[in-house]
């Protein structure tokens, strides 16, 4: 078996890679999270996994894609079911990375996670499997999950706070997750921007946008959804060719990291 391990953050690849090296299984680490945000945190995670794999001695591909604005416009639409589209991204690049580049099999260190939809996520696990053509390897992770939390604090290794998007990092500060908030109890929460105020904002900025001859962002997205000219599709094309060219073969210790990569969910 020649196997694709996604990994989300060093902490959860802990159980996740001992536990398939104790099966006999010898993983390939590979980073692909266009849904952490912002950059000094997405960064963060980043080297703290290139470090820890160069530690163990295990190889590891880099797709390195920080997507805030694409996968901020991929979840706009039902940002509190976010999480189908962001497993179904990431699920979906480790298979066709994985089929492309001769492994046999792909899984994930999100399969370690209790705070993850495990069966959400193993769905969107097997469509990606099915759709590319190559094995999802299940495992339920999530027995190892404290213990490798408490060795990756002795190691040292930086440690997250939230799942990973902008949205998750508020539920985490906020009540509505249950969290307890970081702010001290006379600190006042921070007043909502409002719809109504988000819509004034909007008109107010449209004669500034037209002024400095921008686009206003909601041309812009009407021009992102427009199908594309066959000139664009001719560039998307030589881009991808071009990236999965250059993409991977990277290990920890090579620590190759590439520019950013279209979005999963958009135009691949
Ligand atoms: S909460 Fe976590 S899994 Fe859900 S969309 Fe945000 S980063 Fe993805």
């Amino acid at each position: 078996m020649k196997l694709l391990l996604h990994i989300c953050c060093a902490p959860c690849s802990i159980a996740c890679i001992q536990s398939l090296r104790a099966e006999g299984i010898e993983p390939t680490g590979f980073w692909y999270n266009p849904n952490i945000h912002p950059l000094t945190e997405y960064r963060a995670r980043r080297d703290a996994l290139q470090s820890y794999a160069a530690q163990i001695g295990m190889a590891l591909e880099m797709h390195d894609a920080y997507g805030l604005r694409p996968f901020v416009r991929a979840v706009a639409e039902d940002m509190d079911a976010r999480c189908v589209t962001c497993y179904a991204a990431r699920m979906r690049e480790t298979a066709r990375y994985a089929r492309a580049h001769g492994f046999t099999h792909f899984t994930s260190t999100l399969f370690v996670s209790p705070y993850q939809d495990h069966a959400l996520l193993r769905a969107a696990a097997e469509q990606a499997a099915a759709e590319f053509g190559v094995a999802f390897l299940y495992r339920d992770f999530r027995p190892g999950f404290r213990d490798g939390q408490a060795q990756a604090r002795a190691l040292a290794l930086y440690m997250q706070k939230y799942c990973g998007c902008v949205f998750s990092e508020e539920e985490r500060y906020t009540k509505r997750s249950g969290a307890k908030p970081a702010a001290k109890p006379t600190e006042k929460p921070p007043a909502p921007f409002t719809e109504a105020e988000a819509a004034l904002a909007r008109q107010a900025a449209m004669p500034l946008f037209q002024a400095a001859g921008l686009r206003f962002d909601a041309e812009q997205a009407k021009a992102d959804a427009a199908p594309p000219t066959a000139a664009a599709q001719a560039l998307a094309a030589a881009m991808e060719r071009e990236r999965t060219g250059a993409v991977g073969g990277g290990d920890a210790r090579g620590g190759d990291v590439r520019g950013v990569a279209p979005h999963p969910t958009r135009g691949q």
